[in-house]
């Protein structure tokens, strides 16, 4: 029986998860693809192009086992990001109404 609809989730291939040496790694590895599998392109590379700056984070090789995204492709978000976006067209995802209201200060004298 084939199902009508199969989002495809990348499987993890580092190292960790193929062994099954670290169970919480690998649950991280997963939702991360999960994650991943809702995102269009630009923001699939953007997220990845993100991780990879974080301090201690995996390296672009890891991230590109774990995402299953190009090493080039997880250079261009960063390189994207680094540039803030500022090229690339503006997706407005805020419906009105929506989300939280803005902050306001709540200081009393
Ligand atoms: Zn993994």
């Amino acid at each position: 029986m084939t199902r009508e609809v199969e989002i495809a989730i990348h499987e993890c291939e580092c190292d960790i998860c193929r062994t099954g040496a670290n169970p919480e790694i690998a649950r991280h590895h997963r939702q991360m693809n999960l994650f991943l599998s809702r995102l269009n392109e630009p923001q699939r590379r953007w997220y990845v192009g993100l991780i990879s700056q974080k301090p201690g984070g995996p390296s672009d090789r890891e991230l590109s086992k774990i995402t299953g995204l190009d090493e080039k492709t997880i250079r261009k978000g960063r390189q994207e990001l680094e540039a803030e976006l500022t090229d690339l067209p503006y997706d407005r995802q805020r419906r009105e109404g929506g989300g939280r209201p803005p902050a306001e200060k709540k200081t009393r004298r």
